[in-house]
């Protein structure tokens, strides 16, 4: 029961010292009041001064309030001072201590003193001091009511000499005084304990709201996978990079990074080693920072960087190369280790671009052109990405006021067997614009892919090629490109189905070509749709072969039936060992995996040579013939003297 009421008033006379915010609040309420307190207490000094200097001795009238005049006006000064700035938490702790330990003594003298001027006076004099006493704690216990003990303190150290003193003197009005004052006190001293009581709450509801707040910002700027800062978080970050490089004249470049391959890992092993892979690429990223570049996840397994400190073109290369390198590294989570890689696009400010906006779609189309034609490699925005962003931009306008089934046809490339003979021909699209002239399908299918018009685009075309490839003699094969995103929606595949079944020409001799790249981006979605178009007879096959990141038991879950090897490891075949090896390695896994093999962009005898040397017995390229329109392609067939069957090629040049 003691220990009770000694821990309660301990509670009741302490400083709070582990809520930081509720002293920092305490101590900016009071340096706003004690000046006024010691004012008010000053100038109540001085007029009962005033009163008692005829009758009084002078060091009750001048000396002592002299003393108290300089310590009064020392504590409201320091506390002035603390106003305008206020100190740090443990000097705050200090110096509320030291008040709640000054305020009996102030309030002792104060009390002693004026009960000392009590004998000097006559009945209205004795009246002041009483007045003075019990008016002045009044205001001492308002001004200090956000320091508890100090308040306290004060009523007590006041109110107990007052009570005492002015109950003795038998004279019934001070006696009645005494009691008043007595009441007033207690009933203060509720006010002030409700007033506290309040005040804490406040500042406690205060710094929470404050804390979550700062919790909400924190969640609102951070990507909860990895920890790093997420997309907002980068945009900031870049924007106050942006303004510090401007105002230090000095470069700044973004990087954007994708990872390759992760996809199928996702896929394969499921979405929890996918996400710690994503952890792990955070990490190694973060360790290849430093303290100059930013990394931050845009979202799924896109990456970015913002990377300070006044790089070169070659600090850049060789940081790009690194970080490729180490993505490229094994991951260790499941029995097997994971292997992907990472394309990284730059761009540099203000040497490529002028804003943070453009700085990052430089930086993504720098990442895309890396993706095209270097996957697991950095690439830099440079002069010539910017004239073909330009010309990308015109492309599109133009492309989106095309007339699809006015300016779009088809040429058709053959492609021919180890007799020299045509087998097949591959419908390439050719785009006739007004506007632009003859432009090349590498310029306008990715734009195409990308504003969403692909499939509007690939319906006509191939209703014009199967139209044209019902009069070839019977047996000849059509091969026609698709985008992945012709295999991305099943309503897409159905028009196509739609439209291969209208034409009238047999599906069997029909190969749909889908590229390497394309099919790694969505594996599942386009192993259905390869489904779909092997049910109706169409062949499929892999365009591009060699460029894209696919293992074996992916080609071999996506049935198909040729693999296409891309035109880059053939130029120059019969002088690269390198390429000749490579060629050779995939010529032996289309053999074990029993697909047909055809081998695009054979431009001269030596190249032929070499992959007949291979065993490559389907070849295609500008060394037979480059893409031709329809009625040559009757032409050469009727040169090549292919018959097969009863086939009149003037009568199906009258009939195109
Ligand atoms: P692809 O399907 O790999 O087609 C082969 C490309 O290589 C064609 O370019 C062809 O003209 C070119 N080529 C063939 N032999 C040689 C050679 O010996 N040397 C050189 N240097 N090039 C050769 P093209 O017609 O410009 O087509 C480029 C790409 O555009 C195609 O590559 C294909 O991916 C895409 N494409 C073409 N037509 C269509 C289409 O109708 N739909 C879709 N989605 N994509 C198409
Ligand atoms: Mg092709
Ligand atoms: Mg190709």
């Amino acid at each position: 029961m003691i220990r009770k009421l000694l821990d309660t008033l301990r509670t009741l006379m302490s400083v709070p010292r582990d809520n930081p915010k509720l002293l920092r609040a305490q101590y900016r309420a009071l340096s706003r009041q004690l000046p006024l307190m010691y004012l008010v207490l000053l100038l109540n000094m001085w007029a009962l001064v005033f009163t008692h200097l005829p009758s009084a001795p002078l060091w009750l009238t001048l000396h002592i309030p002299l003393v108290m005049t300089v310590v009064c006006v020392l504590r409201a000064c320091m506390w002035l001072r603390s106003a305008r700035r206020l100190p740090d938490d443990t000097q705050i702790l200090a110096s509320l201590r030291r008040t709640n330990q000054l305020v009996p003594v102030i309030a002792g003298a104060f009390t002693c003193w004026s009960l000392a001027l009590y004998p000097y006076g006559d009945a209205y004099s004795q009246s002041q001091v009483a007045f003075f006493m019990g008016i002045t704690v009044i205001v001492c216990i308002f001004c200090m009511m956000h320091l508890r003990p100090a308040a306290l303190t004060a009523t007590l150290v006041v109110n107990v000499a007052f009570v005492v003193f002015f109950a003795s003197t038998h004279n019934p009005a001070f006696i009645a005084t005494a009691v008043n004052v007595l009441l007033v006190s207690l009933a203060m001293l509720i006010i002030l304990q409700h007033h506290y009581h309040d005040f804490t709450r406040l500042v406690n509801v205060q710094a929470q709201t404050e804390r979550l707040g700062n919790e909400n910002l924190r969640l609102a700027n951070q990507d909860s996978l990895t920890g790093l800062p997420n997309r907002r978080q980068f945009f900031t970050t870049l924007e106050s990079a942006m303004n510090l490089a401007i105002a230090e004249q000095k470069r700044l470049a973004v990087g954007i990074l994708d990872l390759d391959g992760f996809k199928p890992v996702n896929d394969l092993y499921g979405h929890s080693v996918g996400d710690r892979i994503l952890i792990m690429v955070g990490q190694r990223l973060q360790q290849l920072a430093g303290a100059t570049v930013h990394v931050a996840r845009l979202g799924g397994d896109e990456f970015a960087l913002v990377l300070e400190g006044d790089l070169s073109d070659e600090d850049l290369q060789v940081f790009g190369r690194t970080v490729c390198e180490q993505l490229h590294v094994e991951f260790l989570l499941v029995d097997v280790p994971i292997q992907i890689g990472a394309t990284l696009g730059i761009a540099t400010f203000p040497h490529c671009a002028a804003s943070a906006v453009q700085l990052f779609e430089y930086a993504d189309y720098a990442l895309y052109q890396g993706k095209r034609h270097n996957p697991g490699s950095m690439c830099l925005f440079s002069a010539s990405h910017r004239e073909q962003l330009h010309r990308d931009a015109i492309t599109e306008q133009a492309l989106r006021r095309a007339v699809l089934d006015k300016e779009f046809f088809v040429l058709f490339q053959p492609i021919l067997d180890s007799d020299s003979e045509t087998i097949a021909f591959e419908a390439l699209a050719r785009w006739e614009s007004p506007e632009l002239g003859l432009v090349s399908p590498a310029q306008f299918i990715p734009i195409a892919e990308r504003i969403g018009l692909i499939n509007r685009l690939t319906l006509p075309l191939l209703r014009q090629a199967l139209g044209m490839a019902r009069l070839w003699p019977e047996g000849m094969r059509l091969s026609f490109n698709l985008s992945v995103h012709d295999c991305g929606s099943a309503e897409s595949v159905q028009s196509i189905i739609d439209v291969i079944k209208a034409s009238g020409f047999n599906p069997a001799c029909l190969d749909l070509e889908i590229t390497e790249t394309a099919v790694m981006q969505d594996i599942p979605q386009v192993q259905w749709a390869i489904g779909r178009f092997r049910k109706l007879g169409c062949g499929i096959s892999l365009d591009d072969f060699g460029t894209g990141y696919s293992s074996l038991s992916q080609l071999h879950a996506l049935a198909l039936t040729k693999l296409k090897i891309d035109r880059s490891f053939i130029t120059g075949i019969h002088l690269n060992p390198a390429s000749y090896k490579i060629v050779k390695s995939l010529v032996t896994l289309s053999l074990d995996m029993e697909l047909e093999c055809v081998v695009e962009g054979v431009e001269t005898f030596e190249e032929l040579q070499a992959l007949r040397s291979l065993g490559c017995t389907q070849v295609q390229g500008f060394f037979f013939s480059r893409p031709v329109t329809f009625a040559e392609t009757l032409v050469w067939l009727a040169q090549a003297e292919v018959r097969r069957g009863p086939w009149d090629p003037e009568q199906a040049l009258s009939s195109a």
